[in-house]
């Protein structure tokens, strides 16, 4: 059954709301022109932590006990949204570090190990990523190869990730892993999470080159070999690992949605501002009607994906005050959680639902947009000196990125159709 509560749809706007998103407006003008430059040296964007640090947007929705501002994901996809307007390299230094770090942090992590990491990275003073995929474990994460071996005070963890964002500098990372066979040396079914930090030994980084877009954001392949885990380290119950994963990608595909929001408008502010500027056949390109027809799909775009992202956080914000409530009133929380309680259930479900149809919407209707733009701008859009250039390659990653597009097509197909019908 499908979540669909309207009251809960209050999009009212608080004073302190707007002062903080007015503050990340600030924020991302500042980092308008030192983008650009890095975007086209091709060089990481070191300006994005201390920016983003003086006005607490590295712990946005992360609750005050650990430093963070404690914002409701409204809130927080506002923030995106805007700063996707800066391009999708930004929004995906934020979407590593919070969506898909600190946020799982935040969901699984246990009190002593919140404490310990989570309060460093809501001051920037460490960064995070998530680091799942494998050179043969992408859209299905379950075929992963990774191991990780138990022994008495620690773990062992074998095996390789990739395209890890922000992962040639992150200080720490949850990393997922399956039981090693003793008999094969292969890994059992169960998956397991576990929180790496920079001084565990044994983790060798290399950065991946040559990437389309998302040129000021870095991603790593990282090799673990018989890297050390102190048995603190595990995140969750051991077995639990997969969901946490999952848990992650849905907070992952409502950055990606909202940052996707952002990259739309400024296509269609710069489309009408270069096609009321532009003048061809005697008259301004913003006269004619096939560059109208441009403009009109990206403001039917613009407006639709709003809807559906809005919708997605409000829902998400729902998740997490239930979750709240029931950790509060429940020690083994981790335990009952996942497995039997169907009001949890029902409500997860819904949010991994529309995060997913947000997600593959957006993209590509960031993706359509970018690429219109282009059109519109002609030969002064093919250069990575226009930022509609930029956009372009940018957003062909977020197709990709967080639940491929096919896959996302396929989940919401089975989740509609029922479990029987799953066609991965
Ligand atoms: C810029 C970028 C940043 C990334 N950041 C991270 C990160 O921070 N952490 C991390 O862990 N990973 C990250 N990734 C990896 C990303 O999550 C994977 O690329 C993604 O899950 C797809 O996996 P894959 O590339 O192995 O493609 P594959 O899974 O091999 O898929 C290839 C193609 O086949 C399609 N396909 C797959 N299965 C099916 C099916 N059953 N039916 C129909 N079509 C199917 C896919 O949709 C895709 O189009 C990043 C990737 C990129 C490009």
């Amino acid at each position: 059954m499908c979540y669909h509560d309207l009251s809960e749809m209050n999009f009212d706007i608080s004073r302190r709301q707007k002062n903080f998103l007015s503050k990340v407006d600030k924020a991302s003008n500042l980092l308008r022109e030192y983008e650009e430059e890095c975007y086209l040296n091709e060089r990481i964007n070191d300006m994005i932590v201390p920016v983003f640090k003086n006005i607490g947007m590295l712990g946005c929705p992360i609750s005050s006990r650990y430093g963070g501002l404690g914002y409701d994901f409204l809130t927080y996809c506002l923030a995106l949204e805007r700063i996707g307007e800066e391009g999708s390299s930004i929004r995906t230094f934020l979407s590593a570090h919070t969506s898909i770090g600190q946020l799982v942090l935040q969901g699984w992590a246990d009190e002593a190990q919140k404490r310990e990491y989570l309060s460093h990275t809501t001051r920037g003073k460490s960064i995070m990523a998530f680091a799942l995929t494998e050179p043969t474990a992408g859209s299905d994460p379950s075929s992963m190869e990774m191991v990780f071996e138990e022994k008495s005070d620690h773990y062992v963890l074998n095996g390789t990730k990739h395209w890890v964002g922000n992962g040639t500098l992150a200080d720490l990372l949850t990393t997922y892993a399956k039981e090693r066979n003793s008999k094969d040396g292969r890994g059992n079914g169960r998956i397991s999470a576990f929180i790496v930090d920079k001084n565990c030994q044994g983790i060798r980084r290399k950065e991946i080159k040559n990437k389309m877009g998302l040129l000021t954001v870095k991603n790593a392949e990282l090799h673990f070999r018989n890297c050390i885990i102190p048995k603190k380290n595990l995140l969750g119950l051991k077995g639990q690992g997969l969901s946490i994963a999952y848990s992650a990608l849905i907070d992952g595909r409502l950055s990606v949605a909202a940052g996707a929001l952002g990259v739309i408008k400024d296509c269609l502010a710069e489309s009408i501002r270069y096609s009321k500027h532009r003048t061809q056949h005697g008259d301004l390109l913003a006269k004619k009607q096939l560059i109208q027809d441009h403009i009109a799909k990206m403001v039917v775009s613009l407006e639709s994906s709003r809807w559906l992202v809005y919708r997605t956080a409000i829902t998400r914000q729902h998740l997490q005050n239930y979750v709240e409530t029931f950790k509060r009133d429940n020690t083994d929380w981790q335990l009952k959680l996942n497995r039997s309680n169907e009001e949890y259930i029902r409500i997860r479900d819904e949010v991994d639902r529309i995060s997913s149809i947000s997600k593959l919407y957006a993209s590509n209707c960031a993706f359509d947009a970018a690429n219109r733009s282009v059109q519109i701008f002609g030969s002064y859009g093919y250069t990575k000196k226009s930022r509609v250039a930029r956009h372009f390659l940018d957003s062909r990653a977020i197709m990709i990125y967080e639940g491929a597009n096919e896959v996302l097509t396929l989940k919401i197909g089975s989740q509609c159709l029922g479990k029987n019908f799953e066609a991965y």
